[in-house]
């Protein structure tokens, strides 16, 4: 079997070009554009990468970017009082931190500190409860970026065996969440599973997000298998590779994410449908 590709960059594409109709006619209705701040800590080079792709992706669609980036060595004080400053500020609809922080910073504190209605990221307890609960408000955007691609390919997910392989708070955790949503059995695997290869071979759908360089071979993967690989791993030579090894799981799966190209724009292109939900909500 020769795996159909879920093309992420198309998708994203035709998303984004949703959104910006959306805007102009929010501007058109004189109404203001979306207002998104993206706050960035020290000088991380991948960091600096994301965020510009961010900004450029707001100049695309018509959102506001609001761009503040702090030195290094700030305290959590003064990033604290920051993010006041624009919870407090009508203009701002959505407010990202970017992570990873400097260690010296709780991440949680910062999360738990920005509105729950200008948290375009998802990640505050309270929106994450929300998906727990079957209350989908703003969703983290990889997971649900995940799910709007999985959703492309046609196949119905309800009753489909899901695996997800990593569980983090950002993608694993509420990836679960909006596969179970959808109707999906889904089981969680993390770095104490017993039989990794035992439990990815159960999987009619696997979305793998661990951050190990082509770590899943293909002849893991049960034949006919949906595979979405979240990774991004950039090797000695430049290359970015995902968590799946491509060319081999592509001889399994069914429709299957590359990387770069899958998941990637998705998740940015979600942040940026975050944003106008935001808005729309608040200033509508
Ligand atoms: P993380 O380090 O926070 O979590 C990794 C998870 O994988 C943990 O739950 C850990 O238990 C599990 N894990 C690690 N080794 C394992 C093993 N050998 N077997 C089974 N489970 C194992 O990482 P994260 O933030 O969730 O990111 C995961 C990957 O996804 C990274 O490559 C990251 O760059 C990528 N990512 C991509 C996007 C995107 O937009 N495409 C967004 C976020 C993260």
């Amino acid at each position: 079997m020769t795996a159909h590709i879920i093309d992420g960059n198309a998708i994203a594409r035709a998303l984004r070009g949703e959104i910006a109709r959306k805007v102009r006619v929010r501007l058109s209705g004189g109404r203001a554009a979306p207002g998104l701040a993206v706050i960035m800590v020290g000088n991380n080079p991948a960091s600096e990468v994301y965020v510009r792709s961010k900004r450029r992706d707001c100049a695309e669609v018509g959102i506001r970017d609001i761009g503040l980036n702090l030195p290094a060595n700030i305290g959590a004080s003064q990033l604290l009082a920051e993010i006041d400053r624009f919870n407090a500020d009508p203009s701002v609809d959505g407010i990202l931190v970017q992570l990873p922080l400097p260690t010296a910073i709780d991440p949680n504190t910062i999360i738990e500190r920005i509105r729950p209605d200008k948290d375009v990221d998802g990640f505050h307890p309270y929106n994450i409860g929300r998906l727990v609960v079957r209350m989908p408000l703003l969703r983290p955007c990889t997971p649900y970026g995940a799910m709007r691609l999985l959703e492309s390919t046609g196949v119905s997910l309800r009753g489909q065996h899901a695996v997800v392989v990593g569980a983090s708070n950002i993608v694993g955790r509420p990836m679960a969440l909006e596969l179970l949503l959808v109707g999906c059995t889904v089981t969680i695997c993390h770095s104490a599973t017993r039989d990794l290869a035992a439990e990815v071979a159960r999987a009619d759908v696997l979305v793998v997000a661990i951050g190990k360089p082509e770590m899943i071979p293909g002849d893991w993967i049960k034949p006919g298998a949906l595979v979405v690989d979240v990774g991004i791993n950039r090797l000695a030579d430049n290359r970015i590779v995902g968590d799946v090894h491509f060319e081999s799981a592509c001889e399994r799966a069914s429709w299957i994410t590359p990387v770069p190209g899958g998941v990637g724009p998705m998740t940015r292109a979600i942040l940026l449908h975050n944003t106008l939900l935001a808005a729309d909500r608040d200033r509508p």
